[in-house]
């Protein structure tokens, strides 16, 4: 069998009996144009190699590998792995499917060693804890093209003085450039959840800051955000307050949703 010879998506599914679970957030992507689509956003080079995390039956895998990328996926639900196996059976060597919890998994050793990208539908129950992991964690992706529910995406890109301004936006601000790329309606979704979707593409900065500096960052925003109504002088209290904020230059009645990443920089600097 090869891939173009494969039953649609939806065929597979019934075939192997499957239905989906709530508790492994699973929200199915049918429609191989849309999973085609996601794949054009994550702009792979040639033969790139790609971890995908929770393959589940294969929609966005099958678009991976028609796009030439070789494939490590990570499916926690092990009732996937007979469809799974028949979709690597037709990728020509290019799909390898592991059975495991993404948030243990090691991604460089997934990834052999090499530099590797991560393409993913993401369960939505672990989705933040994930991107943090990739974002903080030792492993460093080439880039990330990840699905989220819209109101994570938006807090992920958002801008100083917004609602959705918060830690997600100043940690993933502060180590990568992240852009929404693609919104997606609940109803392209089988079953639909009860939220929109976005696909946000995430790029690292050529250069990170170090692990402690980010691990500052980490302790600095939890309390910033904490409180974030309160100024400064009082959120950021137990870590200096006052007088953290005159040495980093930054008057201690502003708020935390008004200050720039730039600015958490300077305080977690301070910290470190
Ligand atoms: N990629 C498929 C698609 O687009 O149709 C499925 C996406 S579905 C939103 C999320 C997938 O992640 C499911 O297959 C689910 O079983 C899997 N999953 C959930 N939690 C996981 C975890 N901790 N590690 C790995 N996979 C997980």
């Amino acid at each position: 069998m090869t891939l173009d010879r494969l039953p649609p998506i939806r065929d597979s599914l019934t075939e192997h009996g499957l239905t989906a679970k709530k508790a492994f957030g699973q929200h199915f992507l049918l429609d191989l144009n849309i999973t085609a689509k996601i794949v054009r956003f994550a702009a792979l080079p040639q033969r790139a190699r790609v971890i995908e995390v929770g393959p589940g039956p294969g929609g966005l895998t099958r678009a991976l590998i028609a796009a030439g990328a070789q494939v490590v996926a990570i499916e926690k639900d092990t009732r996937f792995l007979p469809l799974l196996d028949e979709l690597a059976a037709a990728a020509d060597g290019r799909l390898t499917v592991i059975q495991a919890d993404a948030l243990e998994a090691d991604e460089t050793a997934l990834a052999g060693g090499e530099p590797a990208h991560i393409v993913s539908n993401l369960p939505y129950n672990v989705g933040t804890p994930l991107l943090i992991k990739w974002l903080t964690g030792p492993f460093r992706p080439a880039s990330m093209t990840l699905m989220f529910q819209k109101e994570v995406a938006q807090r992920i890109v958002a801008a100083p003085g917004s609602d959705a301004y918060g830690r997600l936006s100043v940690i993933c601000q502060a180590v990568s450039s992240a852009r929404i790329v693609m919104d997606l309606p609940a109803r392209a979704f089988t079953p639909p959840p009860k939220v929109a979707s976005a696909v946000v593409r995430i790029e690292p900065l050529p250069t990170s800051p170090p692990p402690a500096l980010i691990a500052a960052l980490e302790k600095l925003t939890a309390a910033a955000f904490g409180q974030r109504r309160k100024m400064l002088r009082s959120s950021l209290k137990s870590l200096g307050g006052e007088t953290l904020c005159a040495a980093a230059g930054i008057d201690p009645s502003r708020r935390a949703e008004t200050l720039s990443v730039a600015e958490f920089l300077s305080l977690a600097e301070r910290l470190v």
